[in-house]
């Protein structure tokens, strides 16, 4: 007796589900639909803030970064989208420490985990949503994210 009432519930428990996945359904069939002229609409289209099209390296007024060539995004990427070559250099009180020369960034292999941002404990890198990045050359989807 106890498993048939279980059973019984279990149908409307699999009901009440369907009805709530259907009020989506009927929510989203009556939201008026909006079409974007893409490209004409380039001054005024909207791209969502969070949207990650391309890495960047951010940079201060004077051109400087925050990387320490540590190469923790690098190991952090699942698909070795980011190299990074470095040297050593010697500082003021004799130790040392790694500079970095480039930071390749290959935007073709990349899946927009954010992995790499996550991962850096200076802040170095981010996404934004400038998402106009086709080229018509696969060489020129890797970039030079440093400018120094
Ligand atoms: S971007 Fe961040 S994680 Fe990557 S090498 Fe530079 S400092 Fe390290
Ligand atoms: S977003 Fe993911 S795939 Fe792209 S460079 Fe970063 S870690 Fe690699």
């Amino acid at each position: 007796m106890k498993s048939l009432v279980e059973y019984i519930k279990s149908i409307f428990k699999g009901l009440w589900t369907l009805l709530i996945g259907l009020k989506i359904t009927l929510k989203e069939f009556f939201t008026p639909k909006i079409t974007q002229c893409y490209p004409e609409n380039r001054e005024t289209l909207k791209i969502a803030d969070r949207f990650r099209a391309t890495l960047v390296m951010v940079h201060d007024e004077n051109g400087k970064n925050k990387c320490t060539a540590c190469g923790l995004c690098s190991i952090n990427c699942p698909n070795q989208t980011i190299k990074i070559t470095s040297h050593m250099e010697e500082t003021e009180d004799g130790k040392k420490k790694k500079v970095l020369d480039a930071y390749l960034y290959d935007i073709g292999s990349c899946t927009f985990c954010q992995l790499c941002v996550e991962g850096c404990p200076t802040k170095a890198i981010e996404f934004t949503n400038d998402f106009e990045q086709a080229v018509f050359t696969r060489s020129k989807l890797v970039k030079q994210l440093n400018k120094k």
